[in-house]
């Protein structure tokens, strides 16, 4: 192999997820390294470079053929020094990172959050190819978010920009949130808040879907509530319902203000598919304004595992170009 590569790094709370890709976004080679949270995660970036290395010697390329690196992390990341502000799950606070991998890899690196590069990532090559205004937001466990206005990731005045998951969605007797607020969007529409409704559904109206796999399981899952609504199960459509409903308000109201070309729902709880995406839209359209409702795409994402890897490729060929 003769050509240049792109390093893409997608650090995750079990797995670092590693990739080469060209400089037109295509993945070339792809692995994981397991995630050492031991001792405050010190030993994550040595892992990662010492991983890398050893791909460079087995694919029999040179280190000059690295041109950047791009790295995804959760959390909260002071973007222009390259430094993590705090993420939790790893157990890295105030942690130099750039600085460090730069050293190691002797490449420039950047650094952002992972659901911005997600966002990055569908822009470039998925489901958003090519939208320089772009909305993307991560329904796992959490719920994740990213901006791309004017062609470039929103972060705002402290980096705390494309926060959606935490925009404030119920307003009366809103669920705490992990953020310390209550009612945020990630309550009513991440998978967990999915199976939350799920449970207090059925709790409230024992019959249909939900009573039956409560009954054999002894819980919901946002899934559950997707098997049932498809399947015509009341109880489990007025959880989508009331989901979709905050979503989709949400969503409107970020459209009002920032004109996106496309949408992009991602994680876990978007592989609901179209059906989610109708009642997503649905919503959307009463709170959007009339032309925004009309020229909106909302989509889901293409990327899936990948999304992380490809933004953070995108991001480091975007730093390379201003070196
Ligand atoms: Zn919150």
């Amino acid at each position: 192999m003769n050509n240049k590569f792109l390093v893409g790094i997608d650090v995750g709370g079990t797995t670092v997820k590693l990739a080469f890709l060209d400089e037109e976004g295509v993945i070339k080679e792809k692995w994981e390294v397991e995630t050492n949270r031991k001792e405050q995660g010190k030993y994550i970036m040595r892992d990662v470079s010492d991983s890398i290395l050893q791909k460079v010697i087995q694919l029999g390329i040179s280190n000059e053929q690295l041109l950047a690196a791009g790295v995804g992390a959760p959390g909260f990341i002071d973007v222009q020094n390259g430094v993590i502000i705090e993420a939790v799950n790893l157990g890295w606070k105030n942690y130099a990172i750039q600085e460090e991998l730069e050293q190691l890899l002797n490449i420039p690196v950047v650094v952002d959050n992972d659901a911005n590069l997600a966002a990055g990532g569908e822009k470039w090559k998925g489901a958003g190819e090519g939208a320089e205004n772009l909305l993307a937001v991560t329904l796992g466990t959490g719920v994740g978010g990213g901006i791309i206005a004017g062609g470039e990731i929103i972060h705002g005045d402290s980096g705390m920009a494309g926060e959606i998951g935490h925009i404030a969605a119920v307003k009366e007797q809103g669920a705490p949130c992990n953020c310390g607020k209550f009612g945020c969007l990630e309550t009513v529409a991440s998978a967990t808040g999915i199976a939350r409704l799920g449970l207090e559904a059925v709790q409230r109206k024992p019959e249909g879907y939900l009573k039956k796999i409560l009954d054999e399981s002894g819980t919901i899952s946002a899934k559950d509530v997707f098997d049932g609504a498809k399947n015509g199960d009341v109880v489990s459509i007025s959880v989508v319902k009331e989901s979709t409903d905050h979503l989709g308000f949400v969503l409107a109201n970020l459209a009002n203000a920032l004109n996106p070309e496309t949408i992009v729902i991602g994680g876990g709880v978007s592989k609901a598919g179209s059906f989610l995406v109708d009642y997503i839209r649905e919503a959307f359209n009463r709170f959007a304004i009339p032309k925004i409702a009309k020229d909106t795409t909302i989509r889901i994402a293409e990327l899936e595992n990948d999304a992380g890897v490809i933004g953070a490729a995108w991001l480091a060929k975007q730093k390379r170009t201003f070196l």
